[in-house]
Formats: C-alpha cells, sequence, structure tokens
C-alpha cells in the first residue's frame, strides 16, 4: 500500500510533456492559421493598393500623352491657318516684309511653347521658307541661304499628299542630322499639316518636330515615386524609354534589332503586344500596360524612315499607330513587400508561440498535479479504510462473542458496555463503507453493474428489512407496489442501499405516525416514493438536502446517529443510472423522497 502511494507521489514528467503536447500543438497550430491568415490578408490588401497604384499611373500616363500631342496638333492647325501665312501666300511682289512677320511670328511661338525644335513652312516645291530653330531655348530665325529644300524627306511627301485640316504624325524616332543620328540624342515626333491658298490652292506645308523629351519627362515625374519601373514601347517593342538607356531606340540603329522589349521579357510581351490594357504577373515581376493610339480621326502617320532621304517604308493606318506605356515591378520589390510584412508578423508570432509555450506547459504541470493529489487521497482514503476497518471487525467479533455468553457469563452492567461498544462499531463501519463510496463516486471509480433489475423485489426486501425497526418505534410501514415485476437496467445492490438509505431516514426522522413505501409506473419511467409523517424539513434545508455532510440543525436529528452521506450517495447513485430523485416536504408535516428510473425498454407499460 504505501508503496503505491510513493509511487504516486513520484511525478511522472513523461505524462507532464505528454499533457503539454496536447494542450500546445493545437494551440499553436490555432495561432499559425490566424496569423497566417492576417498575413495573406495583408500582403493581399498591400498587393492590391500597389497594383491600383500603378493603374492609375498608367492612367495618368495616357493622359499626359494624349494632352501633349493633342496640344500639339491644335498648335499645329493654328499656325496653318494663321493671317501671317496666308499674306505669304497671297503676295508675289513684295514677299520680304511678309516673311519677316511669319517667321517672328514663330519664334515667338517657339519660345513661348519651348516644346519645338523646329517650326517650318515649307513651300510646294519642298522647300523650307521659314524655320525657327529651338536652340537649346534660344530661338533663331534661319537665314536664308541655310534653308534646304525636304523635298525628299517622308514627311514632305506624306502631308503633302493631305487634305485641308488633316495631320500628318511621324513615329517617334530620334532627330537625324545629315545623315547622323544628332547626339545628344534629341527625340522627336514631326506633325505637319498642308497649307491652302486663299484660292484653295494646296501650296506647301507646315512642320512642327516636337521635342519628345518633354514627353518623357513628364511621364517619368509621374513614376518617380512608384515602385514600378517606368517604359514607353514603339508597336515593334522597341524602347523608347527602357529600364537602361544603351537599350533604347534600337530601332534607329543598324544592330539594334534585338534591343526590344520582347527579347527581355519575352512571355510578358506576347500578352502586352495582344492586349489593349491589363495587369498580369509573371516570373518577371508584375506588369501593368496602357496602349495609347497617337492618331485621331483625321491624322495620318507614315512609318518613316531611319535613314535620312528614304521613302516612308508604309503608309498605317490610325489604330497601326500606338505606343505602349508599360510599368514593371520586379520580382525582388514584390518578395520586399511580403519580407517587409513577415518581418512585422514574425516577432509577433514568435512571442504567442513562446507565451502559448510557458501557459501550456504550466496548464499541463498543474493539471498533472491536480490528478497526481487526487490519487493520493484516494490513495490514502482506501488505505486508511482498509486499515481501519480490520480492527473494527476484530472489535466487533469479539464484543459479539462476549455478548453471545461464549467466554462465560457476564453482568447486566457489562452486557449494556458491551452493547454500546458493538452499535459503535457498527457506525464506525457504516461510516466508513459512506466515506469509501464518496471517494469513489469523486474519483468517478464507482463501478456500476447494468443488469436487469426489479424494482418491486428490491422494494420488498427492504421493508422486510426494516420492518422490525419501525415496529420498535411505533411506526406504521405501509407497502404499495402497483405492478411487478418493474423491470430497469442497473445495479441491485447500489440501487437497494439507495431505497435502503431513504426508508432508513424515513424512520429515523419520524417520531410517530407511518411510513410509506410505493412503487409504480409513470409512462417510460419507474417511480419509487418513501414517504413519512416525520419531522419534515425547511425549504432552505431541502436545497442542499443531497449536498455531502449536510445534516439539519434540528435537535431531534442531532440525537440521531448519522454521517450526512447518505443522500449524496442515493443522488450519485441514481444519477448514475440516469435517473433523477426529487424531495417534497414541509416543516412538522413530513417529507416525501421519490427516484425516477428510466425502464427497460422490453417493460414499459402504462400503470
Ligand atoms: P444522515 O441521515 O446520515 O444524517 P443523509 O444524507 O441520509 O444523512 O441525510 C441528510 C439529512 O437530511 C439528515 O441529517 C436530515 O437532516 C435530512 N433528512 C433526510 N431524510 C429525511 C427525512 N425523511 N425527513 C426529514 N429530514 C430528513
Amino acid at each position: 500500500m504505501n508503496n503505491r502511494i510513493e509511487r504516486t507521489l513520484q511525478a511522472d514528467s513523461g505524462t507532464t510533456i505528454r499533457r503539454f503536447i496536447i494542450i500546445f500543438l493545437p494551440l499553436v497550430a490555432l495561432v499559425s492559421i490566424v496569423l497566417a491568415v492576417f498575413y495573406y490578408g495583408d500582403v493581399r490588401t498591400e498587393r492590391n493598393i500597389i497594383e491600383a497604384e500603378e493603374i492609375h499611373n498608367m492612367d495618368l500616363g495616357m493622359a499626359i500623352i494624349v494632352r501633349d500631342l493633342g496640344s500639339t496638333v491644335s498648335d499645329l492647325l493654328v499656325l496653318s491657318e494663321q493671317h501671317e501665312l496666308q499674306r505669304v501666300l497671297g503676295d508675289d511682289g513684295e514677299r520680304r516684309s511678309e516673311l519677316r512677320d511669319l517667321s517672328s511670328n514663330f519664334l515667338s511661338f517657339s519660345l513661348r511653347k519651348r516644346v519645338y525644335d523646329q517650326i517650318r513652312f515649307l513651300d510646294e516645291t519642298g522647300m523650307e521658307v521659314v524655320r525657327v530653330n529651338y536652340n537649346d531655348g534660344h530661338p533663331l530665325i534661319m537665314p536664308e541661304a541655310q534653308l534646304e529644300s525636304k523635298a525628299k524627306r517622308y514627311y514632305f511627301e506624306e502631308t503633302f499628299l493631305l487634305g485641308r485640316g488633316e495631320v500628318f504624325v511621324s513615329p517617334f524616332d530620334l532627330n537625324i542630322e545629315r545623315g547622323e543620328v544628332e547626339k545628344p540624342l534629341k527625340p522627336m515626333v514631326r506633325f505637319g499639316t498642308p497649307v491652302f491658298d486663299s484660292f484653295g490652292e494646296k501650296r506647301g506645308i507646315v512642320v512642327l518636330n516636337y521635342l519628345g523629351a518633354n514627353l518623357i519627362h513628364d511621364l517619368e515625374r509621374i513614376f518617380t515615386d512608384s515602385v514600378g519601373q517606368f517604359m514607353l514601347l514603339n508597336h515593334d517593342g522597341f524602347w523608347i524609354k527602357g529600364l537602361k538607356p544603351e537599350d533604347e531606340w534600337g530601332f534607329m540603329y543598324e544592330d539594334g534589332d534585338n534591343r526590344t522589349f520582347g527579347n527581355a521579357f519575352g512571355e510578358a510581351w506576347q500578352e502586352i503586344s495582344a492586349g489593349e490594357a491589363g495587369q498580369f504577373q509573371d516570373i518577371d515581376g508584375m506588369f501593368t500596360f496602357r496602349t495609347v493610339y497617337l492618331l485621331l480621326g483625321d491624322q495620318r502617320l507614315s512609318s518613316g524612315s531611319d535613314k535620312a532621304f528614304h521613302p516612308s517604308a508604309a503608309q498605317l493606318q490610325t489604330g497601326d499607330y500606338y505606343l505602349k506605356l508599360v510599368s514593371r515591378i520586379s520580382p525582388d520589390v514584390l518578395k520586399g513587400i511580403s519580407g517587409k510584412l513577415l518581418a512585422q508578423f514574425l516577432p509577433i508570432y514568435a512571442l504567442m508561440v513562446a507565451l502559448l509555450g510557458f501557459s501550456s506547459w504550466f496548464l499541463a504541470h498543474a493539471s498533472v498535479e491536480r490528478k497526481r493529489i487526487e490519487q493520493m487521497k484516494s490513495d490514502f482514503v482506501a488505505l486508511a479504510s482498509h486499515e481501519l476497518r480490520t480492527p473494527l471487525t476484530s472489535i466487533q467479533g469479539y464484543a459479539e462473542l462476549i455478548l453471545d455468553g461464549d467466554v462465560g457469563e457476564i453482568s447486566r452492567e457489562q452486557r449494556e458496555f458491551l452493547e454500546i461498544i458493538s452499535q459503535n462499531t457498527r457506525r464506525l463501519e457504516a461510516l466508513i463503507n459512506d466515506v469509501l463510496d464518496v471517494e469513489k463516486i469523486e474519483s468517478g471509480r464507482m463501478t456500476m453493474k447494468r443488469e436487469k433489475v426489479d424494482l418491486s423485489q428490491i422494494v420488498d426486501s427492504c421493508v422486510n428489512t426494516f420492518k422490525v425497526m419501525a415496529e420498535n418505534k411505533g411506526l406504521q410501514l405501509e407497502k404499495d407496489v402497483k405492478t411487478s415485476p418493474i423491470n430497469i437496467l442497473g445495479d441491485s445492490d447500489r440501487l437497494s442501499q439507495v431505497f435502503s438509505n431513504l426508508l432508513s431516514n424515513a424512520i429515523k426522522y419520524t417520531k410517530e405516525g407511518r411510513v410509506k413505501i410505493s412503487a409504480c409506473i409513470k409512462g417510460e419511467f419507474a417511480s419509487v416514493a418513501i414517504e413519512d409523517t416525520g419531522l419534515g424539513m425547511s425549504p432552505e434545508d431541502m436545497k442542499i438536502v443531497f449536498s455531502r455532510f449536510f445534516r439539519a440543525e434540528d435537535s431531534y436529528v442531532r440525537k440521531t446517529t448519522g454521517s450526512g452521506l447518505g443522500l449524496s450517495i442515493a443522488k450519485a447513485t441514481i444519477e448514475r443510472h440516469n435517473g433523477d430523485i426529487k424531495v417534497e416536504s414541509k416543516l412538522g408535516t413530513g417529507s416525501k423522497f421519490e427516484v425516477i428510473l428510466p425502464l427497460l425498454k422490453e417493460a414499459k407499460k402504462v400503470d
């Protein structure tokens, strides 16, 4: 026995670890799932913000291109119809002063607008008549000697073919001077429109060389604070603005054919070249793009020529002349976003796991400790009861031997004392049994048989047992069993113990009158009731009558023997049988305890 207690005392660290794992793992899993949901939610939100920002930037970029190029077209049309130009065309004699007026007009226009590298009027032969060079912010009217014939340049030929109000737009390319790409690079878009005299005769063209660098700067400004890299592509995928300056304007050079967006980002180019607008992600990052058409309804475009005096390669339709505005967020930047959020989440996660670890360990330890103490307690009770019962049995045995006269005659006084010893030994034994039962109920070790039990028989045998006790007290003991058998499923010994306890209480706490035990079937239940005409109970006492160690503060009750454990054991036993025990009582009138138990299925019948 002692060894058992000692074994229990040794804290089982293996159990603590097992319990810790059982508590800790589900909690960590839960916290991990919750934090993962928040983390991925945040990553998604961050991505949504960036995606929306890129789309917004694209829209701004589109608006800037349309605005800048649109105002160039209207500038061109205003210049082509101005009064000074008409006077130049109308006057065959004294042209000099009209030309001066027109030149100074072009000059002030160049100075004010600051975006035109050249403003020119060419006559019907392709000869430059007036030309103002922007000259990096110091516009100059070119002297007559420096004016050239542009009859063979594609923009003259293309523009001169157009009708009134029609506009020619060249491709976005680099300026060429004397057959060479001008250095530093001068991105350029030429706009031309024919000029008619007052007789409706086509007399030449006005050409504006728009400085493309302005447009590129305006677009770059939008993307300065963006995580995206901005690119501008022509319709073949050549870079006008690229990630590296050396990749730009590939189409202007003999060896530049492979310097295209398509070469660098093949997969993305397939999508971008085929679509009008979109946003997608591939191995090269996240791309957002828009297609910007440069030609409006009346405008014409030639594909131009990269050689100074070559005819243009083809005439394009409005829908063919477009640029692609593209932004790219590199995979590294994208990873950086989730990395940044991860860096915020990880410490929180680590902290939570640590906290869970500590509290789980604490809980596991406390629960094992509690179990251990409970085990010790129940081992102690079992041990103590056993050790107490052995000498008690021996005392009882010897007392009875002497009382039976087996060791010779005893005096009346000796008999009286021995009977007191015997009585108290029985009380002590009953108390020990009750304590053991309570301990078994508490520790969940109370075993209950499940066998067919006839309650009417149990009632019969209880009545037989208590008949003498009732008679001795002058009480009438009545039995009223309406049906027999009354079969239920349960443990007959335990149920006998319950009814004996209720019957003995009824007799014990009744001074005069009668005690009645009745049994019947009520629907699907068996009912056994024990009624008496005894002390009864106050409403307050009735509420706690089933509590352990409860005994009423009544002087009559206090004179009787009892542990206050019987009713709590009865209640626990009945509940283990899926039944219920109820009490009705009135102080000074009597009490009724009713036990309800589910009938065995085959035994159900209406009373
Ligand atoms: P015990 O009878 O050993 O005191 P019980 O748990 O059986 O313990 O009963 C608890 C208390 O309930 C009793 O002490 C008594 O005060 C009250 N009691 C039980 N049965 C009756 C009854 N039939 N009439 C009046 N009081 C009762």
